[in-house]
């Protein structure tokens, strides 16, 4: 029968406030699902409850059919990584690991054979030994996966487990975990309030806002296609510009600039819409025409989703640069290259084409997923 965790309309409630709000999810099986949003948003809260260290108000959890609701944390075979690792500093790596063993009674043969292969896995052979206090911050990581992953749980849950390393570090960790976790095939449930780790390491991310699921998709989904103005922006970098609907498939930005979309999309009277146009996706190029106010006029009547504007910063990172351009009511920012676009310089007068089918219409208002 399928392991598959299921959450139905769960809520919890510490005293009068809620901190989490009808959820329903489904995590599939051998994936790693990113619980992501900001902080307070109660991702910790939901993983808690999973992992049984706190009791749902109402709702309930289910793995292979059974109720898991009032199942203590101990009874639940899961293995869980914390912040803080909480790892014993002066027991050895070997006898960390052994430990979950060590309280379920396992003859100390098989404890021995587990954490050599447990051991290989983390590529620590050599330092079985040594107490953990004498570790890198990324080999104590490892420590902490290997310990959990020592009863062969049936779900691995990691809360922020990578927010102490400093960031060339936790970068590595990120694709050190997420190889690991697809060669064994476990189930992953990852909380995190970072969207790069969340983008680099999910299969699926489950976003979050105040309490509510937000929206759950790939990453690829949640990036092209986010429900609301809430996702777009928390999941990377976007231009999310005021929009007023003008006809079947064109809107009016802020200085008066139509631009054409190719998705359609049903707006109700009234509804409050913006574009998002990802900084990747806008073309720049340096404008030939003399003056600003010329400009301004010949692109208002322009028909290939150009607005004009002038560069006001640049962000240099070396392979890339990130400029904002001001256009008549709105700012844009666009990612480029020195490559693409030779000569670009704050004061550059340039014109840049918003191509249909990357601008997406996004309600203003916070969506949540219906209950
Ligand atoms: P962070 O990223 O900062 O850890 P989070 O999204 O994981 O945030 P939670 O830790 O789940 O958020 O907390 C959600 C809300 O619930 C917060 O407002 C928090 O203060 C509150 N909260 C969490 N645990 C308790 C508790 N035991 N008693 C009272 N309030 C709590």
């Amino acid at each position: 029968m399928s392991n598959q965790l299921v959450i139905e309309n769960v809520n919890k409630q510490f005293g009068a406030v809620q901190v989490v709000k009808h959820v329903n999810l489904s995590i599939p099986e051998g994936k790693l699902v990113c619980f992501l949003g900001p902080s307070g948003c109660g991702k910790t809260t939901l993983l808690r409850m999973i992992a049984g260290l706190e009791t749902p108000t109402s709702g309930r959890l289910t793995m292979a059919g059974k109720d898991l609701t009032n199942v203590p944390a101990c009874e639940r075979d899961f293995g869980m990584v914390f912040q803080s690792l909480a790892l014993f500093p002066h027991m050895s790596v070997a006898g960390n690991i052994a430990y979950p063993l060590r309280l379920r009674k396992v003859d100390k043969q098989s404890q021995a054979k587990r954490v050599d292969e447990l051991l290989q896995l983390i590529q620590l052979p050599h330092m079985a030994n040594r107490p953990v206090a004498q570790l890198s911050g990324g080999q104590r990581q490892r420590v902490a996966i290997a310990r959990a992953l020592a009863s062969a749980p049936k779900l691995l849950l990691l809360d922020e487990p990578l927010s102490a390393l400093d960031a060339k570090l936790r970068e590595a960790m990120q694709v050190e975990i997420r190889l690991l976790q697809q060669r064994l095939g476990i189930t992953t449930i990852m909380v995190t309030h970072d969207q790069r780790e969340a983008m680099t390491m999910a299969d699926v991310i489950v976003v979050m806002e105040q309490g509510w699921i937000a929206q759950i998709g790939s990453p690829l989904e949640v990036y092209r296609d986010p429900v609301n103005e809430f996702v777009a922006d928390f999941i990377g970098l976007g231009n999310i510009l005021p929009a007023v609907p003008n006809g079947d498939r064109r809107v009016r930005l802020a200085g008066g600039q139509q631009i054409d979309i190719s998705g359609s999309r049903k707006i109700s009277d009234g509804q409050e819409i913006r574009l998002l146009i990802r900084p990747e996706d806008v073309c720049l190029k340096i404008s030939e025409a003399a003056g600003h106010k010329d400009l301004q006029s010949s692109i208002r009547n322009d028909n290939n989703n150009c607005v004009s504007g002038q560069v006001s910063f640049i962000r240099d990172v070396g392979s890339s640069l990130e400029a904002t351009i001001d256009c008549s009511g709105f700012s844009l920012t666009v990612a480029t290259s020195p490559r693409e676009v030779p000569g670009l310089a704050i004061g550059s007068q340039v014109l840049a084409t918003l191509p249909p089918h990357a601008c997406k219409l996004i309600d203003a208002s916070p969506g949540r997923l219906a209950a």
